[in-house]
């Protein structure tokens, strides 16, 4: 069996977990990682590895992005919902920050500005609301949107 299209792993796995579990909302699934759930080229990830004899039907992928990917257990379903679950849902680990530093860099302030622009950040964070127990894609934006116009001010 050919790989599945990232349609069809979206349809076959809707509703299979709860949404809290991932990094995304369900109606965003086709185009962000299903764990840090930023907007990103997403690669098909298996649950129980083709190596392993893990089948090529869409109910056994996820989709994540490279950074995501390189990090996924290769085990099995249960090791994949078990790290998605964990992983997406943690607020204040190094992980989201790191890809909040990553938005940050890009946006082309200086390295020297970044230690503000995390503090500001993280104050911002501590203000905002979750969705099931992660903050939204939108938060997150919003977040770094913030820190960024903050430094940018120079305040
Ligand atoms: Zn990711």
């Amino acid at each position: 069996m050919s790989m599945p299209t990232v349609a069809a792993i979206v349809r076959a796995q809707k509703g299979a977990w709860p949404e809290h579990w991932m990094g995304c909302d369900w109606d965003e699934a086709r185009t962000r990682c299903w764990c840090c759930g930023f907007n990103r080229r997403l690669q098909r990830a298996h649950m129980h590895p083709a190596a392993t004899g893990g089948p090529n039907d869409p109910g056994n992928f996820v989709l994540l992005c490279a950074e995501c990917h390189r990090e996924a257990p290769d085990l099995d379903r249960e090791a994949m919902l078990t790290w998605l679950r964990e992983t997406s849902s943690d607020l204040h680990g190094d992980r989201r920050w790191r890809a909040a530093l990553e938005l940050l860099r890009r946006s082309g302030i200086s390295d020297d500005d970044v230690p503000a622009a995390i503090e500001a950040a993280r104050r911002h964070a501590e203000a905002a609301g979750t969705h099931g127990g992660s903050f939204s894609p939108g938060t997150c934006t919003e977040i770094v949107r913030r820190a960024l116009a903050e430094v940018a001010d120079g305040a």
